[in-house]
């Protein structure tokens, strides 16, 4: 690891930090934290702090509810944007039952084991995703809305960008929290963002964008902004992604690379991209875990639809980007900001590991424009759509027991009781569009 605990208390000590949050994620993706002072750090670090995990959606029932924090040191991290003095600090923590054994409902346990699954193969699972969001302008009360002023595009900057200077600061936020910001720049609808950094190991990769969410949305607000990570704010333009590009390495070696291979990519590639494709529609409730996922998976938005995969063109769901050697990657286009990181990478390792052990080939990558061919060509070439709706997303998992065995019974069971519970709410809804649509002309 990176840090020992004995680091941890003389940096604690060193940086005149005065609170420590103890962070994790629930199943739904919300980030949790209980506060202590340095003095409870000791026994914090010994895995002796505890928490009542009833008051937490998806974790246990009253009569289990006392949970243990087991701090994971190598996240120790400084918060830059609080007090110099009497600073601010975190750890991300894994959640153990009262017996110190991992809880199932843990979505960092899950992702833990899928990883150790891998490292069996001995593979080591690569991720970089690339988060976009939106950044809106607050009510008079402070809540936020769907306005913006601004209206750049793709790559433009300032004056325009009225954003920059609040994403400016999120980079150099990032930078000083350790991230290598790879890239940040203005997306396509008008204050639309994109800031993307470095690619690392599944497990800190997840833990990064947790963080990334907590510290965009807190330098935001520093700008009078508010910054949303929904995946479609607003009717008629582009919405936000979280594509996640992945690699797998053996000994230090990319193995997805293959100088000889068909577009320079691997059989191991070639069998990931199948697994994906095979697990797609079961994985899609994890990957667009909302009913506004869906908003954005529509035609026109370079969001994709149809579970196909190209090694040229960014219509479809799964692309080789461009460069070869060690940044061989695939990337999965269909996951937004709104899934819980943890179990989307879980999920994706699941189905490229089905791929690879059972040597499922992808159908042949397409070179055209998917959302340019006609029905026929795509019903030949057995090309398939993502779930149309949460409702559509929840019957594809239930059909996928793989999936649903590598997320562990407990996950996948409150998972779906609780999305059965948002869509069947959300039907019963009767949206400003209806009325506008219908109650003059009936
Ligand atoms: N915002 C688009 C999406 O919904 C992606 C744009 C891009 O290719 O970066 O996925
Ligand atoms: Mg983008
Ligand atoms: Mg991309």
């Amino acid at each position: 690891g990176r840090y020992t605990k004995q680091d941890i208390i003389r940096m604690v000590e060193e940086e005149d930090v005065e609170f420590i949050r103890l962070q994790f994620t629930d199943m739904f993706g919300t980030l949790k934290n209980i506060a202590i002072t340095s003095s409870q750090l000791e026994k914090a670090l010994n895995n002796e702090c505890m928490f009542d995990g009833s008051s937490i959606e998806g974790f246990v029932r009253i009569e289990e509810s006392d949970m243990y924090l087991h701090p994971d040191p190598d996240t120790f991290v400084i918060f830059p944007w609080r007090p110099q003095q009497g600073k601010v600090a975190r750890i991300i923590c894994d959640i153990c039952t009262i017996d110190h054994t991992p809880f199932l409902g843990d979505p960092r346990y899950i992702l833990q084991k899928m990883i150790k699954e891998a490292e069996k193969l001995g593979y080591r699972f690569d991720v970089g995703p690339e988060c976009e969001f939106f950044l809106f302008h607050t009510d008079d009360d402070g809540q936020p809305t769907t306005i913006s002023h601004e209206k750049a595009g793709y790559f433009d900057l300032g004056p325009v960008d009225l954003g920059e200077n609040a994403r400016r600061d999120m980079v150099l936020t990032l930078e000083d929290m350790g991230y290598e910001i790879e890239a940040s720049h203005h997306e396509v609808a008008p204050a639309q963002h994109e800031i993307d950094f470095k690619y690392d190991e599944a497990l800190v990769t997840a833990d990064n964008i947790m963080t990334f969410k907590l510290a965009v949305k807190t330098i935001a607000k520093r700008h009078g902004l508010f910054a949303s990570f929904m995946p479609k704010p607003k009717y008629g333009i582009n919405g936000s992604g979280m594509h996640i590009n992945m690699s797998l390495s053996k000994d230090g070696r990319n193995i997805f690379d293959d100088p000889d291979g068909e577009f320079g990519i691997s059989k191991e590639a070639c069998y990931f991209i199948g697994g994906i494709i095979r697990h797609m529609k079961g994985m899609a409730l994890i990957t667009n875990p909302i009913v506004n996922s869906y908003k954005r998976l529509v035609p026109g938005y370079e969001a994709p639809i149809y579970i196909a995969w190209s090694a040229t063109n960014r219509s479809p769901l799964i692309r080789i980007p461009a460069s070869r050697g060690a940044g061989t990657r695939v990337e999965l286009r269909c996951p937004d900001p709104a899934a819980n990181p943890y179990l989307v990478l879980a999920v994706c390792l699941a189905a490229g590991l089905d791929g690879i052990r059972n040597q499922i080939m992808p159908p042949a990558a397409i070179k055209e424009n998917v959302f340019e061919m006609r029905l026929s060509d795509k019903e030949k070439l057995g090309i398939e759509s993502l779930p149309k709706d949460l409702g559509a997303a929840i019957a594809e998992f239930e059909k996928d027991t793989y999936i649903q065995e590598k997320l562990g019974g407990h996950i996948s069971r409150k998972y779906v009781e609780a999305k059965k519970a948002e869509w069947a709410n959300y039907r019963k809804q009767v949206t400003e569009w209806e009325i506008n649509e219908y109650l003059y002309k009936i």
